[in-house]
């Protein structure tokens, strides 16, 4: 599952929620002050984690601090409250707006931080949708307890009138709408893990570079929209002696290294890095074409080749040799791939160290 921690989140948040829901509903434990102490974490739980997995759904973090002191403050809140609930009536008040403010706080934050999703894909947006229904049925909840003293005396007499029924029937309406972004919401987090899966599949996991299923995601989806594109081939120049000299753990690193330089070089360029295999590299690059990709190319290797390395070893010195060719993108891919490869080998047999454009 790797770094998915919004399904730990959300399924936390969510058995939070279904428990603090039977735990009211069942009446236990049967002491008032308990159980209403023990389903008002459960519900603030409910909505810190909650909050959490909505943002990391996103990459993003809540202000742990902040968060944790709201969520520090509620519980001690609830739970000196929920000592007198059936005794005085501020308490009960004190006792409902613990848990309903850090609430509203928690999911404003997070539905603020991922407000951007309204624009995404029509999963997502009927996801942000319902819960910000959701959102204000809780602020519609919350202004009914603050401004309805009379609702409040209904409620310790245990009298059923027809305030006490549209209260009923808001509170239906409410774990209504929780139950359906439970489900929108485990869909938009599948969802997201697939792709996350689906993306993370296409890169190497040693330099984080595309790999060859990287490679034909971009042959079978990319390349057809292109007119024309570059490539550039790369190869280290005498690897197997860093291995022999310095070990593995070294040649990795200086594995990794190069891809950084190339990615760093080549940052204001559109380009994909594709690790081949070994301290081999395709860069294909849709928007170069042939002057101006000699000079991007002659300065790749130069830059390689003057790049310090002395702090993964003493005395290395790292450079490489490239093929270089730009191509139309309505023939074979693998006529390009054939032609920039025997350009390397050119360039390999030639003395290595340099760039072979135009055989
Ligand atoms: P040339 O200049 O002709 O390219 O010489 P070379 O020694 O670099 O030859 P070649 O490209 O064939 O060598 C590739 C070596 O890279 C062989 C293999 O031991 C090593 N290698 C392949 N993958 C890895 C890796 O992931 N980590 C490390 N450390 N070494 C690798
Ligand atoms: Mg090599
Ligand atoms: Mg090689």
């Amino acid at each position: 599952m790797g770094k998915a921690v919004y399904l730990i989140e959300l399924s936390v948040a969510f058995a939070m929620m279904s428990l603090g829901i039977a735990i009211q509903q069942l009446h236990y434990p049967s002491v008032l002050s308990l159980n209403m102490g023990l389903s008002g974490v459960c519900f603030l739980i409910f909505s810190y984690f909650f909050a959490r997995g909505i943002v990391s759904l996103d990459h993003k973090k809540l202000n742990v601090w902040l968060s944790c002191s709201i969520l520090i403050l509620a519980l001690a809140l609830r739970f000196f409250s929920a000592r007198d609930a059936d005794q005085v009536e501020f308490c009960y008040s004190v006792m409902i707006l613990s848990v309903y403010i850090p609430l509203i706080i928690f999911i404003g934050l997070a539905l603020w931080k991922v407000r951007h999703l309204f624009f995404g894909n029509i999963l997502e947006k009927i996801w942000l949708l319902v819960i910000s229904v959701w959102f204000l049925s809780t602020l519609i909840r919350l202004a009914y307890f603050s401004y309805s003293p009379d609702m409040l005396k209904i409620l310790f007499l245990g009298n059923s009138n027809t305030f006490y029924g549209d209260f009923i029937e808001l509170q239906h309406v409410f774990y209504g709408l929780i139950l359906l972004f439970s489900i929108l919401t485990l869909l938009v987090a599948i969802k997201r893990l697939v792709f996350d899966i689906n993306r993370k599949s296409r890169l190497d996991g040693l330099t984080g570079a595309y790999n060859r299923l990287g490679l034909h995601y971009f042959i079978e989806f990319k390349l057809p929209k292109l007119q024309s594109f570059s490539l550039i081939m790369l190869d280290i120049d005498f690897f197997k002696a860093v291995n022999t000299r310095y070990g593995h753990p070294i040649g990795d690193a200086v594995i990794k290294e190069v891809v950084l330089l190339i990615n760093k070089h080549l940052s204001n360029v559109e380009h994909q890095t594709i690790r081949l295999g070994g301290e081999e590299f395709l860069i294909i690059l849709p928007t170069i074409v042939v002057p101006q990709l000699v000079e991007i190319a002659e300065n790749l290797r130069e830059y390689i080749e003057k790049y310090d390395f002395l702090h993964l070893a003493d005395d290395l010195t790292i450079t490489v040799s490239i093929g270089i060719g730009e191509y139309d993108a309505s023939s074979s891919f693998q006529d390009a791939y054939k032609d920039v490869d025997s350009k390397l080998a050119v360039a390999k047999q030639s003395g290595r160290n340099q760039v072979v454009g135009l055989v």
